[in-house]
């Protein structure tokens, strides 16, 4: 395979699907250029995560493989780097390639493809993820709350969200943070309910519109289906760096019933 040689030879991360992308972060040794993290998943790497990617180059659900090395300061499992971004950084093509059909498409998952994968993995609870010290885990919650907490009440989940539309935004902007409350199926040995900050990037998106206004930004759990019973909801959690042990919410993977 491609791991082949000396562990820090940067090798391809092929046949990559997309289940989801965190909001933006600022890269200092960029200059505060903005690049996101994703949630990759294939049969043969099971969950990985690749960093920095900078904006529009993939798509949820897309089936890409990516050039990529093992980062200098991250414990994280299956974690890696884009190999180097940091003097290659407006050449990064090189080495994120979307997979395309014979009509030059870009390949992505069906719909019922999508549904597919996602029950074959909506299997973990946080405490399976957590204790394992995974990357990443698909919860298929039993019980779902959506709820808004005022920026500045919680420091424990930092995140920096940024660049929508080359506007740059701050975390500190937004009065507003989005978070879910759930209980996992049985077998969680963790206590009930875990209480996660959202950082799908649609969410700040929407909020970013009116990132002041509670009522609207409230709206945003009538986006995600949250008490909706005509969706399914799983949720795909994700650990932090400088707290690996802290899951955030990457994505609320959801479908019409
Ligand atoms: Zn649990």
């Amino acid at each position: 395979m491609t791991e082949s040689g000396r562990k820090e030879d940067p090798f391809w991360l092929k046949n990559m699907i997309v289940l989801g992308h965190g909001a933006p972060n600022r890269i200092n040794s960029l200059g505060g250029r903005q690049g996101r993290c994703l949630c990759l998943w294939s049969e043969d790497r099971g969950y990985c995560r690749v960093y920095p990617v900078p904006y529009g180059f993939v798509h949820d659900w897309e089936v890409v493989d990516f050039h990529v090395r093992l980062p200098k300061n991250d414990g994280r499992e299956n974690s890696f780097t884009l190999n180097n971004y940091e003097t290659n950084w407006d050449k990064m093509w090189e080495c994120i390639v979307v997979h395309k059909d014979k009509n030059n498409k870009r390949v992505k998952l069906s719909r019922d493809a999508c549904i597919k994968l996602t029950h074959k993995l909506a299997i973990d609870t946080f405490s399976n993820v957590r204790d394992n010290a995974r990357s990443f885990g698909i919860i298929n919650p039993t019980k779902l709350t959506f709820f808004l907490r005022k920026n500045g009440e919680s420091s424990t989940q930092q995140t920096t969200l940024v660049e929508l539309d080359h506007t740059i935004m701050d975390q500190n902007d937004f009065k507003w943070l989005p978070y879910i409350q759930y209980e996992c199926p049985q077998g969680c040995i963790s206590a009930h309910p875990h209480t996660s900050k959202i950082v799908e990037w649609g969410c700040y998106q929407f909020m970013r519109k009116h990132p002041d206004d509670e009522e609207y930004c409230k709206k945003l759990g009538d986006n995600l289906h949250i008490s909706d019973d005509s969706y399914e909801k799983y949720l795909l959690i994700g650990n932090i760096k400088n707290y690996p042990k802290t899951y955030i919410i990457v994505k609320v993977i959801r479908f019409k019933k």
